[in-house]
């Protein structure tokens, strides 16, 4: 291995490697409606726990989706924790808060309350202030952390021959758009560089994640990039994905990814805003232009967060509802941004 990754490590926290190190049983979870990121950070600790003499048992709520099958590992995730099993750690990745779990947490909740734990994440918005919470925004994706961990404990990154670099280099290209957003630092590159040479099959993972769908998922763009409308001469773009999409395309809810990015293709757009109808709440994704509005501010007003140019929420009003208390409050933040 020739890339030289311990100019970064003295951003590990010793606490964190302390209670890896020190775990025999790890429950590992990762954050709702999962991306390649939570899912790769998880697989990482999975990877990273075995190879100090314990077990991890890697949790997420939801049923993985489809598009992340190729990830080596995923397999294993359930979505509750295993009920025999006597866990002494818990370590969650890449959830902006606790919420972000979601209903594991309140189907365990006692489980959850007593654990030791660990937070791992990259979210601007995150409040976690535990002791062993290790909280970086300048971190591209929770993965890039991971990846420091194992190196921290001196896991080589070519375990599982090539299985944890794969994982973890998923993440990396899922939260930097391939390392085209702001996010991607000369760190993010030096230890995506060691990942490759770890065996992770780069351009094939952003292939599958960013350039390759099924065909109907290409419908369902088209009927929601069909809807696109605008405020605010231009300045604001939202569009709407309905349950009735979903249905007359015949995709899964999990192939709307990917939609809200060409939403904020948009060249006059500071804000871009899909609303998802969600039964009798409407999730929103905004995406925000460099040097403007902050995302998290205007997910913050409805209880969501994120990063700076890409957060989220879940509005609790339906869809009708939620558009023009969201485009009120978007178009409020535009206009402060001066060009
Ligand atoms: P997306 O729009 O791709 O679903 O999410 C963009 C970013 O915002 C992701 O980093 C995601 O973790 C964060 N995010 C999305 N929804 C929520 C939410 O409801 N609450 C919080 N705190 N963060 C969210
Ligand atoms: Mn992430």
């Amino acid at each position: 291995m020739t890339i030289d990754l311990r100019p970064y490590l003295a951003a590990v926290p010793a606490v964190v490697v302390e209670r890896l190190r020190g775990a025999r049983r790890v429950l590992a979870v990762g954050h709702e409606n999962p991306d390649a990121d939570t899912l790769g950070a998880t697989i990482g600790i999975v990877h990273i726990v075995a190879s100090t003499g314990g077990t991890a048992d890697p949790v997420c709520t939801d049923p993985i989706p489809p598009l992340y099958g190729f990830l080596p590992g995923v397999e294993r995730f359930r979505t509750d924790p295993e009920p025999d099993a006597e866990y002494d750690l818990l370590v969650v990745s890449d959830c902006g808060s606790l919420d972000r779990i979601g209903e594991v947490r309140g189907r365990h909740p006692e489980l959850f309350e007593r654990l030791p734990r660990v937070v791992i994440d990259h979210h601007a918005s995150n409040a976690a202030a535990g002791e062993a919470d290790w909280i970086e925004p300048g971190s591209a994706a929770t993965c890039e952390m991971v990846a420091l961990l194992a190196a921290r404990v001196g896991l080589p990154l070519d375990a599982g021959n090539g299985a944890l670099a794969a994982a973890l280099m998923a993440g990396i290209v899922m939260d930097t758009a391939t390392f085209a957003h702001p996010n991607a630092t000369p760190r993010t590159l030096a230890v995506s560089s060691a990942l490759v040479e770890a065996g992770a099959p780069l351009s094939d993972i952003s292939r599958r994640l960013y350039r390759s769908k099924p065909a109907a998922q290409l419908h369902l763009f088209g009927r929601v990039l069909d809807r696109l409308d605008e405020v605010d001469g231009g300045r604001v773009v939202f569009s709407t994905l309905l349950d009735a999409d979903i249905a007359a395309t015949g995709t899964l809810a999990a192939h709307s990814e990917g939609i809200i990015d060409l939403l904020a293709q948009a060249d006059a757009a500071e804000v871009a805003i899909l609303f998802k109808e969600a039964g009798k709440a409407t999730r929103i994704s905004v995406r925000t232009k460099p040097g403007g509005v902050d995302a998290t501010v205007l997910t913050g007003k409805f209880g969501g967060g994120g990063h700076a140019r890409a957060a989220g929420a879940t509005v609790e009003l339906p869809v009708d509802l939620a558009r023009p208390a969201v485009l009120a409050e978007a178009t409020r933040l535009a206009a402060e941004v001066a060009r």
